[in-house]
């Protein structure tokens, strides 16, 4: 049996009764689309960042686009983020016809250097995208100094952060919205599927309503451009209103994973993920460096281990971004980065004897080296 870096089919099976319940429940309310679950769904997740709205939209990606536009970035703007993340922050911020800008990440824990942010700022900056890259926080004090210094919006990407403290603040509550994705793999996932954008700001959530349903406010009527179709799906939505019940255990199960290997793997010579300053590290993806990187993941198939690469290419070097003005040497972290890093297998419901089985196989095969 190969073990991944990611499986659902142990949840599922120990969640199996109620997820079909939620599934039962939307098919029978003869609501599909937008619907009771939805609005509740939106209602409970607002209020478990104990912020004023939320609203469900179809996926992370969009949750970005859309978030962006309800803030006011225009064609033409500049929006700074980082390169090393998962290409969709980046491919929103393009996709509202807004030019990303990069600031490099930091050594110790691969976030945001926010300390290159004033820098990047110019005449026709409107926003930053800090990234919670892997289950952490960005230092938000910085970004929001940066941000109230030059009348910018900040839009968290909560994508990998669902559940993660800084300070005490959880994430998606220190910017002006945040950016959820409940993509199956995600600390709180959907069986398909799905987003979210949650906002203290009302205008911004009202525009966001109407981003997601055609730009429309009635029925059939568009009222402002652009319009999107992107909406949370129903199903989804009752779905992700069971998990969120589960969240803070399903946070504790992937702390007690990052602690079996930070137990395990220390002392191999594998840089293990530290936790930031004030973080509550959620460990969306336990990710770990070496400089052998490559070796240690090929000789690990032969134990049956297939592991991932969170991420293998800064976006910056990936030909779909040529337009930008970035070439390889410009990151040096981040492009160093993405040739030493690897995910191991981290999901709350990950096996122990599985997860020793890796933690042995990785030692064997990095003292080999
Ligand atoms: C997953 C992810 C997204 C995109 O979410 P989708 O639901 O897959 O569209 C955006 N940003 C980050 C950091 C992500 O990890």
């Amino acid at each position: 049996m190969t073990t991944y870096v990611w499986d659902y089919l142990r949840e599922y099976e120990e969640e199996r009764e109620e997820i079909l319940d939620a599934v039962d429940t939307v098919f029978r309310s003869g609501r599909l689309v937008l619907g009771p679950s939805v609005s509740r769904f939106e209602e409970e997740f607002a209020a478990y960042h104990g912020r004023a709205h939320c609203v469900g939209v179809d996926n992370g990606t969009n949750a970005l686009v859309l978030g962006l536009q309800a803030l006011g970035v225009q064609p033409g703007d500049e929006v700074i983020t980082v390169s090393n993340t998962a290409a969709p922050t980046v491919l929103a911020i393009d996709a509202v016809g807004a030019t990303p800008v990069f600031v490099d990440v930091r050594e110790e824990d691969y976030l945001m250097r926010t300390d290159l942010l004033a820098d990047a700022v110019t005449e026709r900056t409107r926003a930053i995208v800090p990234v919670h890259l892997y289950g952490q926080c960005v230092d938000m004090a910085a970004v929001t100094e940066v941000a109230g210094r030059h009348g910018l919006k900040v839009l968290e990407d909560c994508a990998q952060a669902h559940g993660a403290r800084h300070h005490g603040r959880l994430a998606g509550t220190m910017g002006d919205a945040a950016a959820f994705s409940f993509y199956p793999t995600k600390v709180l996932g959907a069986y398909g599927d799905g987003g979210a954008v949650v906002t203290e700001d009302e205008q911004t959530a009202s525009n966001l309503r109407r981003l997601r349903y055609y730009g429309m406010e009635d029925r059939y009527y568009v009222v402002s451009t652009p319009g999107h179709n992107s909406r949370l799906d129903e199903v989804q939505a009752e779905i992700l209103r069971r998990k969120l019940r589960r969240l803070d255990a399903y946070v504790e199960g992937r702390r007690r994973v990052a602690r079996r290997y930070a137990d395990g793997l220390d002392g191999t010579g594998l840089v293990l993920p530290a936790n930031a300053v004030g973080n509550d590290h959620v460990h969306y993806v336990y990710v770990v460096r070496h400089p052998e990187r490559d070796r240690i993941i090929e000789r690990l198939k032969s134990y049956g281990i297939e592991l991932n690469i969170s991420y293998p290419w800064p976006v910056h070097t990936m030909t779909g971004f040529a337009h930008l003005p970035y070439r390889t040497g410009d990151l040096p972290v981040t492009e160093r980065l993405a040739k030493e890093i690897f995910s191991l297998p981290m999901y709350p419901s990950l096996a122990q004897d599985v997860q020793d089985k890796v933690i042995e196989a990785v030692r064997t095969v990095v003292a080999e080296l």
